[in-house]
């Protein structure tokens, strides 16, 4: 009888914790998985879902920045397919994370450029068959008709090597996830992640080029208030960091911005400033 008790409120205390992890877990997993589709500007479709995918169709090409992963690579391959014809597929991706990179496999053949990391870090951190094959340094301009692609490397910031793609005609600038909309952002020291470098970079992005768009990594697309806003969260976690007051009072003010379970927090960024 006692037995039949233990197990009885084992079983009522797991399915306690199961319900708790769900209702955590699933506002992110909902957002994460939902890939919706936008008409961003004439010939250019986002895709949302495992960060923001972006489908341009210029003269000569059809150019897809960041690939995805999973069944969701697939459709955004058949998205970019069914629009080329007979025009090649270009491939960017914004950097090496897997929600970005995982579907380069399924583009298979089409030319994929991301940003110089070392050989060493790009083989330990990128399957053999999502490497990407051109590596950018600097930068890189491909003219492809109707439309001028930029590629940048902008070096270390959220990880060693963040690239952008700016569309010249359009003034639609792809950030990857150095920018997001109203989400903690994420950090990892071992990719790369510097606070100081990534501030650095978020101001100079506005002085390089002429923004009306920016399509951050996830989120919605927003103008350079997106940069801003990061910046400033940045920089109110530094000033709060070791007060406890003023670090209750900016994980209140960050409330409203997602969380990425296991991953980005409020609570999260200002424990990697502190293990600084
Ligand atoms: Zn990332």
């Amino acid at each position: 009888m006692k037995w039949k008790k233990i197990l009885t409120y084992s079983g009522i205390i797991i399915l306690a914790a199961m319900l708790v992890l769900i209702i955590y877990m699933y506002p992110f997993y909902h957002f994460f998985f939902s890939a919706n589709s936008i008409q961003l500007n004439n010939r250019l479709t986002i895709l949302s879902g495992a960060g923001n995918s972006g489908i341009l169709e210029t003269d000569s090409a059809i150019v897809v920045i960041d690939t995805k992963m999973g069944t969701m690579a697939k459709d955004l391959y058949e998205l970019a397919n069914e629009k080329a014809g007979k025009r090649k597929i270009l491939v960017i991706n914004t950097h090496f994370h897997g929600d970005h990179l995982n579907g380069n496999h399924v583009f298979k053949g089409c030319p994929i450029y991301i940003g110089r990391y070392t050989k060493e870090f790009a083989t330990k951190n990128i399957d053999k068959k999502n490497m990407p094959g051109i590596f950018i340094s600097d930068s890189l301009v491909i003219p492809l008709g109707d439309e001028t692609l930029v590629l940048c490397n902008l070096g270390q910031a959220h990880t060693f090597d963040d690239m952008v793609v700016y569309l010249k005609n359009r003034k639609i600038l792809f950030t990857g996830d150095l920018s997001f909309n109203k989400i903690n952002p994420v950090l990892m020291r071992e990719d790369g992640a510097d606070i100081e470098k990534w501030k650095s970079v978020l101001r100079q992005i506005p002085l390089r080029w002429q923004i009306k768009q920016i399509v951050p990594g996830h989120g919605d697309p927003g103008g350079v208030e997106l940069l801003n806003e990061l910046t400033e969260y940045f920089e109110n976690m530094q000033s709060a960091v070791g007060n406890p007051e003023k670090e209750s009072a900016v994980i209140a003010k960050y409330a409203g911005w997602m969380k990425m379970p296991l991953m980005a927090s409020p609570e999260r960024t200002l424990d990697f400033l502190r293990k600084k």
